[in-house]
């Protein structure tokens, strides 16, 4: 497993040197201004910050607060390490968005296992959002998943005034396919389909498992015109695919896809361009399958 990079924030650097020496185990990045902290956090994959609270320009509230505030930073766990004690200062520290709160001196041993506490639960966290978001038998995003970024991504193309574009898409007869060589076989035609789907995918499309044997393509920044090239390409390599089945016979099978454009001018969002795109899907069924409409 990669070592855990923790980012320690401190204007005195007596301070960093003995933190540096003692957290020797993980990565280590050190910063001595709020500042530095949050080009540094927002930039660098960072599991963890140690922040202190007293430094001039901006005090560790403030970068706590600043880090909470941007998408990029705002789930990296705070532990301040500090010389107050007083509790109104404690409770501000929480209050900002810290997730745990050191006072100096420490006790070393107990210093590194807080660190370690705090990264053992960023890890089931992490953990979790995957188990929550994904489908376990393709790994492809869920349809909870699919609904929570979707919503997202439109607020963000509304914003740059982007265009996105949906491709469902379903098998063909796959029922047949369960009922001629069982559900088994069935479930491994969906999988070799996830991969297909996973394998000519583009970094910014979200491939969602959105029911049974129904999946999702979400094309950020695209238009419809090239949102059905891609369907049509995928239609073309699902088609050119097969199933060795263990008779040493050949499974093949094939997809319909609707696609459609989600257009915030026209006040089409994300749930009516997937009205849109089933429609389309159903048309591709009912004017004889394998095909885009
Ligand atoms: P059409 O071309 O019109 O889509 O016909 P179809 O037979 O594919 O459509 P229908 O919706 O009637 O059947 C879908 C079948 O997919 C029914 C269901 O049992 C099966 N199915 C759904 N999820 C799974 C799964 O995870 N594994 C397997 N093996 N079958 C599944
Ligand atoms: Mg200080
Ligand atoms: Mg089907």
């Amino acid at each position: 497993m990669k070592n855990k990079t923790i980012l320690i924030v401190d204007d005195t650097i007596a301070n960093l040197d003995i933190l540096v020496e003692l957290l020797d185990q993980y990565d280590v990045i050190d910063a001595t201004n709020g500042k530095d902290a949050l080009e540094i956090a927002s930039t660098e994959k960072i599991d963890l910050i140690l922040l202190d609270i007293m430094m001039p320009d901006m005090d560790g509230y403030e970068v706590c607060e600043r880090l909470k505030a941007n998408d990029k930073t705002k789930y990296i766990p705070v532990v301040f390490i500090t010389a107050k004690t007083d509790e109104h200062s404690i409770y501000r520290a929480y209050d900002v968005g810290g997730t745990d709160y050191i006072t100096k001196p420490f006790l070393p041993k107990e210093l590194l296992a807080r660190v370690k506490k705090e990264l053992k639960m960023q890890d089931l966290i992490d953990e979790l959002k995957f188990l929550s978001s994904t489908d376990p038998m393709t790994k492809l995003y869920n349809r909870r998943y699919f609904t929570k970024i979707s919503q997202h991504i439109f607020g963000l193309a509304t914003r740059e005034n982007q265009d996105i574009s949906i491709i469902m898409l379903d098998l063909d007869k796959f029922k047949r396919v369960n009922d001629t060589y069982g559900h088994r076989i069935g479930d491994d035609v969906i999988i070799a389909l996830a991969n297909i789907m996973i394998n000519s995918q583009r970094s910014s499309d979200v491939v969602c498992r959105y029911g049974g044997e129904e999946f999702v393509i979400l094309l950020p920044n695209t238009m419809i015109e090239e949102a059905r090239a891609v369907a049509e390409k995928l239609r073309k390599t699902v088609e050119a695919a097969n199933i060795k089945l263990e008779n040493g016979e050949e499974l093949k099978f094939t997809i319909s896809l609707g696609v459609s454009q989600a257009d915030i001018k026209n006040d089409i969002n994300i749930e009516k361009a997937l009205n849109q795109a089933d429609i389309a899907l159903y048309e591709a069924k009912k004017s004889g399958r394998n095909r885009v409409c």
